[in-house]
């Protein structure tokens, strides 16, 4: 397969005309000038711009599939969805669920084996807590918060296969700095849902933390003397992810964030629930009723409840909406979130030998065009 004629995203990070060359599921050759000697399926990307399928490493359902569900078809619905958006590869989130519920997950997990080619790549799961902090608990249940466990961790991770790629913890709590210490070799450690302030932070970074899970959202606010997880993420050059579904941040901030920390350390997530891809009405989230009207999913209190997003529609967003150059926005889909879970060597960018997961937008940004492992999904 060939894709002529279109703007490719560059591993430099800016677009450059030419052509992509695909064999069987990998990129074979990457062309800035067109060349058309072979005779194979040649699809015409005139007016296109070419990019990486895109990494969501957050985010916990859609359409009305929830990982937590820990159903065999959770998954297969979740990840077909994806691929059928662009997002080319997922990394989904566990709720702070009881222990009882999470053996479950886990298991459901570890046994999942994908059957569809149009389904997204799994890298890999993301454990948003139960090692979180009953203060700053968001709209995960606080009666299922525990304190960090090495062997609960362990334990869940072996009944996953060993999929558990990033596990968000408060720092602040007892046994947490130990945790870290602990587990830093074999999984990546993300501070999330917590009040630690700029020293406790800093602290879990030096010990072997280096991600932080939904900037801003579940946190302390970045305050000029009370810098916090925000000010020590910049200080220690960790990865930091950002919803940018327009309502869990305000446009300004994510530009300012853009500015500060760089492309190359944000992550932009969905962080979407259940009702991704449906329509309004009465959902549940980790165990809890969830209602969703237009881009909002709330608690019964008012707490916000993840997004209705998926990362695609969160790219369109910061671009057209928070004014964030398309070059910056598709790094912070693809490279980054890549990079940050261990994987860049597989995906996230067009480069020979990856595989061949490209996504064609027309000028406007929507999605013409949908190449899964090499095949064509849309
Ligand atoms: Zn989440």
């Amino acid at each position: 397969m060939k894709i002529t004629n279109v703007n490719i995203y560059h591993e430099n990070h800016v677009f450059q005309p030419g052509c992509i060359e695909i064999q069987g599921e990998k990129i074979s050759a990457v062309h800035f000038s067109d060349t058309n000697t072979l005779n194979e399926e040649i699809i015409d990307g005139q007016g296109c711009y070419a990019i990486p399928g895109l990494v969501d490493i957050h985010f916990h359902g859609c359409m009305g599939a929830d990982l937590c569900d820990a159903k065999p078809d959770s998954l297969p619905i979740m990840a077909e969805y994806e691929a059928s958006q662009g997002v080319t590869t997922i990394c989904p989130a566990t709720m702070t669920m009881s222990e009882a519920e999470l053996h479950k997950i886990m298991q459901n997990i570890g046994s999942y084996q994908p059957t569809s080619h149009k389904a997204a790549h799994l890298a890999g799961i993301n454990m948003e807590g139960p090692f979180i902090s009953k203060k700053n608990k968001g709209a995960q249940k606080e009666s299922n918060v525990i304190p960090c466990s090495v062997s609960l961790f362990r334990q869940l991770n072996r009944e996953a296969g060993g999929k558990i790629k990033l596990v968000d913890i408060a720092p602040e709590e007892p046994g947490a700095m130990e945790f870290i210490e602990a587990v830093k070799d074999e999984v990546i450690v993300s501070l999330a849902h917590t009040v630690a302030g700029y020293d406790i932070a800093m602290e879990a970074f030096q010990r072997g933390a280096n991600h932080v899970t939904h900037l801003y959202n579940a946190m302390n606010p970045f305050h000029h003397r009370r810098p916090g997880v925000q000010g020590a993420a910049f200080d220690s050059g960790a990865f930091v992810e950002l919803i940018c579904d327009g309502v869990h941040i305000h446009p300004a901030m994510v530009r300012a964030m853009f500015q500060l920390y760089g492309t190359d350390h944000i992550c932009l997530i969905s962080d979407s629930m259940r009702a991704a891809g449906l329509e309004d009405g009465d959902y549940t989230l980790g165990g809890q009723a969830v209602k969703v009207e237009g881009p909002r999913a709330t608690l019964a209190d008012g707490t916000i409840a993840g997004s209705v997003t998926n990362l695609m529609k969160c790219l369109k967003n910061v671009v057209q909406n928070m004014h964030i150059p398309l070059e910056q926005a598709v790094e912070s889909a693809t490279e980054t979130p890549a990079k940050s879970i261990g994987i860049f060597q597989h995906c996230g960018s067009i480069s020979v030998g990856k595989t061949a997961d490209i996504v064609l937008l027309d000028k406007e940004l929507n999605v013409q065009k949908i190449i899964l492992a090499g095949k064509t999904i849309l």
